[in-house]
């Protein structure tokens, strides 16, 4: 096994399973076809179920240092990955990618990433501060439709919903202040 300091991880990428959205598929069921494909075990640190539950991969439990994934070609030096169960959907075939999330594997995966991100630093979009949070067909070089959307503007987004979402909590404090303010004067 393979691994890389916590301060070499510069990416965390986003793929999806290429499986279809109606299919039930596991940790194990991606290993088995990485194995097929020469992989020691399953290439992603760790893998979303359609129904949320977060399945471990390579191994991220030594502290200081991940195991080294097999995940997008000419990255794994430097990034972790987590997969999501879909991306295909019934009558468009295998070579066409989609968004296929659910709202739980949608929760899940910003707690996964929240999690990596305490550990090696930043927000995602900042990479002075710490790994960039992007998809899998964003590498360079990487000929893939995966992971059916733009992870970047994604996660930037839920970004921006959190502080929006704290913004509103001081508004209406100060609003409550003013009114007793208002009320004693
Ligand atoms: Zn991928």
């Amino acid at each position: 096994m393979t691994y890389i300091p916590d301060s070499a991880v510069k990416f965390i990428f986003v793929h999806y399973s290429a499986t279809y959205d109606d299919q039930v598929v596991t940790a194990a069921d991606i290993e088995r076809m990485h194995l097929k494909r020469g992989f020691n075990k399953i290439g992603y640190h760790a893998f979303i179920r359609r129904t949320g539950t977060v399945e471990p991969g390579r191994d991220m439990t030594r502290p200081g240092k991940v195991e080294q994934g097999a995940q997008v070609s000419g990255h794994n030096h430097h990034s972790v990955g987590v997969c999501f169960a879909g991306g295909l959907k019934r009558g468009h075939g295998v070579n066409k990618g989609f968004d296929t999330r659910t709202p739980e594997q949608t929760e899940a995966l910003i707690a996964w990433i929240d999690a990596q991100l305490a550990r090696f630093g930043g927000d995602g979009m900042d990479p002075a501060k710490g790994p960039l949070v992007v998809g899998h067909r964003d590498a360079k070089g990487a000929a893939t439709q995966c992971p059916g959307f733009d992870v970047a503007p994604w996660w930037a987004e839920v970004q921006a919903n959190r502080r929006a979402a704290k913004r509103p909590r001081i508004g209406l404090l100060a609003a409550i202040v003013n009114l007793l303010k208002g009320a004693r004067a």
